[in-house]
């Protein structure tokens, strides 16, 4: 299959690559426009691959976007690319607005527009699959169920709005054009190559720095936390087995609170990566709570499992200690992005999760 992965260059999106450049059977063309977030060293393995392609442009380049369908042959879109962070949507949700409504509305009508003109069995062949959050689902109490594919969207926070608003979009695409979408909605990430304003690889960085390791409110929160590699893996079997119209929920049944994963990575660090003095614990610091924090986030895997033959294989433990063990071999990847980013800015203080 002739694949092209938007936000390839970002955390899931170069899992994706490096899974399906591995099958020789695919060509993939990764789109991304570099954002803060999107590290063309997170593909440094992938070297020169014959059958990858990088290219760098935006999503909401409808007419870029259409040559390149059209010069690719493609088969498959999978659209990653997207604006990423809830604290940055909190200070600044334009750039959501931008890239995860209109670029994606951008980007649909691209595909139609490719789509309405190939041939019959190409026709057949194309999917258009978009890679969502659970966060589109809202705020679930601490005690009450688990996200399945019919709960309704209650997004929170401007972020998971405009993830929200894109699913609509593409549903509205396949219903109203036929347009063959399939949408996948995924728990909360971890894994190798996590850029480090998120939670678990900001942990351990600040950790490893002796910094203060800010943890929202009380850290009560509940995510579901499935490893990166899992989540390629089942973006790969929604984007060849999926049924358009259909949608898939994707997670690993791994709920903890934020505190847990937090006094989690200290204890692994304590005996990976002993302070002089102390346990990194004492590192941990209370700080103001996000506003309209969601308290839960948890998804029912079953369909997915049911449907696409798809389970998650890491458990959280593992993953996790694999995690650390990746930020303490590769200090090459993550260095140039504190130095870049964060010198004298707010490393130690950047949101939680
Ligand atoms: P990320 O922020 O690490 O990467 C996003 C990538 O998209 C970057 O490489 C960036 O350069 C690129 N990009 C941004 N705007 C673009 C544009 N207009 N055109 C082209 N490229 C653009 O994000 P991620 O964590 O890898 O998430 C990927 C997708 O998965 C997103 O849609 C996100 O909503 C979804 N998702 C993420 C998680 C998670 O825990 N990280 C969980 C569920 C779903």
């Amino acid at each position: 299959m002739n694949i092209l992965v938007t936000g390839g260059a970002g955390f899931i999106g170069s899992a994706v690559c490096r899974l399906l450049v591995g099958q020789s059977q695919h060509r993939i063309v990764n789109l991304d426009k570099l954002t803060y977030a999107g590290n063309l060293a997170s593909l440094s393995s992938i070297g020169n691959a014959p059958n990858y392609r990088f290219v760098e442009g935006d999503i909401g380049d409808q007419a870029k976007v259409l040559d390149l369908l059209k010069a690719e042959k493609i088969d498959i879109v999978m659209n990653l690319a997207a604006e990423s962070h809830v604290d940055r949507s909190i200070d600044g949700p334009a750039a959501f607005i931008e890239t995860n409504v209109s670029g994606t509305f951008r980007l649909l009508a691209a595909a139609l527009d490719y789509w309405r003109g190939l041939p019959a069995a190409a026709k057949d062949r194309f999917r258009f699959h978009h890679v969502s959050t659970d966060e589109v689902f809202g705020d679930l109490p601490f005690d009450e169920g688990v996200f399945t594919e019919e709960t309704p969207y209650a997004p929170s926070s401007p972020y998971s709005a405009s993830k929200a608003a894109s699913d609509h979009l593409v549903r509205a695409w396949h219903h109203t054009y036929g347009l063959p979408a399939v949408l996948s909605n995924c728990s909360n990430n971890y894994g190798p190559f996590h850029f480090p304003e998120k939670l678990i690889p900001l942990a351990i960085l600040n950790a490893l720095h002796g910094r203060k390791i800010p943890v929202y409110g009380r850290g009560r929160n509940v995510r579901d936390w499935l490893y990166v590699d899992d989540h390629a893996r089942a973006l790969e079997a929604v984007a060849l087995k999926g049924v358009p119209g259909e949608s898939y929920n994707i997670g690993a049944r791994s709920e903890r609170t934020n505190l847990q994963v937090v006094e989690r990575i200290c204890d692994l660090l304590d005996v990976k990566r002993p302070r002089a003095s102390g346990s990194h614990r004492d590192l941990l610091e209370f700080v103001t709570d996000r506003p309209g924090h969601d308290r839960r986030y948890a998804i029912d895997p079953a369909k997915a499992e049911r449907e696409l033959g798809w389970t998650a294989q890491e458990d959280f433990e593992s993953g996790l200690g694999k995690t650390i063990d990746w930020y303490l071999a590769n200090e090459w990847w993550w260095r140039p992005i504190l130095d870049r980013r964060y010198a004298g800015e707010r490393l130690g203080l950047m949101g939680a999760g």
